[in-house]
């Protein structure tokens, strides 16, 4: 099993060769097909599965396809942490190091200032915690109905850290064409129960 046989751009395969990556792991040769195709998934994937890659990489591919009109954020993925934000920023701009993709990390403990500035300048991704994310739609500065995409990663330690009403509101405000990846460790029925409102007919991946 090789990459190049996923349906992934060269462009973007061109980054994953930089990278020293020969082979996909398991997740990633099973999600990436589907999230092309545009379909909902559901992965159930620790980190260290190469669970990252496996969204990342299909999204930058898709991103290559049409432009939103004033660079209105194409995608959004929300993480638990600042910590997990952050290293999902670094995958987005190891793997999109041949595009000229504009990447905005919206996560608490920085400055709103600087954050609003490089919304202003127009992003097509979006990488944030749900709290810094929900402040900054409340200050207006933020639009998200061109968004296509929607990551919701790490859902069970979201749960345990009370972050499951800001992702409902969220989710409103965010056409409900959208594809959504939905991403947990564990599968707990309170975790299958937002699965099953956020997910349309989405494909179960479980590694
Ligand atoms: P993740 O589960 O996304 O946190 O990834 C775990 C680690 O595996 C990261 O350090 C990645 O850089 C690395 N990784 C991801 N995909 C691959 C791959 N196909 N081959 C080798 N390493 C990988």
């Amino acid at each position: 099993m090789t990459f190049s046989t996923l349906g992934l751009s060269p462009k973007v395969l061109a980054a994953v060769e930089a990278s020293g990556y020969t082979t996909p792991t398991p997740i990633q040769a099973e999600a990436i097909p589907h999230v092309l195709a545009r379909r909902d998934v559901l992965g159930i994937a620790q980190t260290g599965t190469g669970k990252t890659a496996s969204f990342t990489l299909p999204m930058i591919t898709l991103l290559e396809q049409g432009r939103a009109r004033a660079r209105m954020p194409r995608t959004l993925i929300l993480e638990p942490t600042r910590e997990l934000a952050a290293q999902v920023e670094e995958n987005f701009n190891n793997y999109g190091q041949n595009h000229k993709l504009n990447v905005a990390l919206l996560i608490g403990g920085v400055s709103f200032n600087d954050q609003e500035k490089k919304l202003d300048r127009g992003v097509d991704v979006l990488i944030a915690t749900p709290g810094r994310l929900l402040d900054h739609c409340e200050r207006g500065k933020l639009l998200m109905t061109g968004v296509e995409i929607l990551v919701i990663d790490e859902a069970d330690r979201m749960l345990d850290m009370g972050f499951i009403p800001d992702i409902e509101r969220i989710a409103k405000l965010i056409p409900f064409t959208r594809q959504t990846l939905f991403f947990s460790a564990t599968m707990p029925s309170e975790i299958q129960r937002l699965a099953d409102t956020f997910l349309s007919n989405p494909i179960r991946i479980e590694v």
